[in-house]
């Protein structure tokens, strides 16, 4: 029986080996930001990596060029690590998706060199496009990419050290309103305006907002405001986000909000077509997980470590926490209060403070695999504590 401390501390020392080397992967990242579907260089780098260390690599998981799955090991209990990578238009890296991969294949690679090896398999999951429609985890959980996983870990950037925590649920939906087109100053009376419906729909929406729960969010921009000045616009459309920690109350806002859009449709005598984005879930939460995550995260010198927030947004790693037992760890990336999707963030990805969340998600999330692949009882007690929780919810989608 080994002695899971010295174990540990073994894995450990492996990631200080690496980081130089992970610190350049996180920096060109940051420095070449790729945004969703395109963070080809990234995908590439990471799965490279994982290459050279002996894992056998899956590409183009269900058709999506920049998803792959690297796997480590033939048998056991299968550990898999969280790489996200895409950046935000414009500024980058300000959610500092560059730190999770190179995080995530610190750990996994560290954990490959363990000698003896561990009694499990290590996966690093590289999953494109979190910033964008439509959840890009929901679809490799359904296409069965997580099928043979028992655990799975990220780390994410954050204001603070912190584990657990909720997340928004969210429906996306397009709005797209047709008209009929027409000289706007010679025969305004043979047209029908797609942006007036848009923006009559808005109205309603802002009247509807008074009388929603009051953790709901509901926020859109107009897509296409009209083709030009002197023409009637025939087509116009808006994109909306609603969301809420309570996925069948979100159902019901939708409802609401779709009828606003029909409402205004009517009344200006256009025609309404609504399409979904997507559907993200909201974050389920094992404790006993969270609880092992954040004691390893205390012991690899974390910092800056505080209640969850409760400002918060969404992420399709809601589904995956809907679906088997995971977890996030929040590394705090940034000073207290200072937001995310900032440029005051971005820097920070790419700095040293990058470097140092990078490394203490390595080492929490390798010393929680660490402890479940080598003590049976304690994956186990997290199985049967995600499946008596959930057991005890609704199941399409869940509510908290
Ligand atoms: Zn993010």
């Amino acid at each position: 029986m080994r002695r899971p401390l010295v174990g540990k501390q073994e894995i450990w020392s492996r990631i200080d080996i690496h980081s130089p080397e992970l610190f350049e992967l996180s920096d060109w990242i940051h420095d070449h930001p790729e945004l969703g579907f395109q963070e080809t260089e990234a995908s590439a780098r990471l799965s490279a990596r994982l290459e050279r260390a002996g894992f056998r690599i899956e590409r183009q998981l269900d058709g999506m060029p920049t998803a792959f799955r690297a796997t480590f090991g033939t048998t056991g209990p299968t550990i898999a690590f969280i790489a996200e990578m895409d950046a935000l238009p414009d500024i980058g890296h300000a959610c500092g998706h560059n730190i999770i991969g190179p995080a995530a294949i610190g750990a996994a690679i560290s954990l490959s060199e363990a000698n003896p090896p561990l009694p499990g398999r290590i996966m690093v999951i590289g999953t494109p496009a979190e910033e964008i429609p439509p959840p890009v985890k929901k679809r490799l959980v359904e296409a069965g990419f997580f099928k043979d996983v028992d655990l799975a870990l990220i780390t994410h950037g954050a204001d603070r050290t912190a584990v657990g925590g909720e997340t928004l649920g969210i429906h996306a939906l397009d709005i797209e309103f047709g008209g009929r087109a027409a000289h706007a100053a010679a025969a305004p009376d043979k047209g029908i305006s797609a942006l007036d419906a848009a923006v009559l729909t808005m109205h309603a929406i802002e009247l509807l907002r008074e009388h929603v729960r009051q953790e709901t969010r509901i926020h859109g921009i107009i897509t296409n405001g009209g083709q030009a000045p002197n023409i009637v616009p025939e087509r116009a459309a808006l994109r909306y986000y609603l969301r809420s920690f309570d996925s069948d109350y979100l159902q019901e806002v939708r409802a609401r909000v779709e009828n606003c859009a029909r409402g205004a449709a009517l009344a200006v005598g256009a025609d309404v077509e609504i399409k979904s984005l997507g559907v993200w879930d909201s974050r389920y939460n094992v404790p006993t997980l969270n609880d092992v995550l954040l004691k390893n995260a205390v012991d690899a010198s974390a910092f800056q470590i505080l209640p969850v927030s409760e400002r918060t947004g969404s992420t399709d790693f809601g589904t995956v926490t809907r679906t088997l037992p995971a977890a996030t760890l929040k590394v705090a990336l940034v000073d207290e209060g200072v937001a995310g999707h900032s440029r005051d963030y971005e820097r920070a990805a790419g700095g040293e403070r990058g470097h140092r969340c990078l490394v203490l998600g390595a080492k929490a999330m390798a010393a929680t695999a660490f402890d479940v692949l080598s003590n049976p009882q304690l994956l186990a007690r997290i199985k049967r504590e995600f499946a008596e929780g959930r057991a005890a919810q609704p199941a399409a989608g869940g509510t908290r």
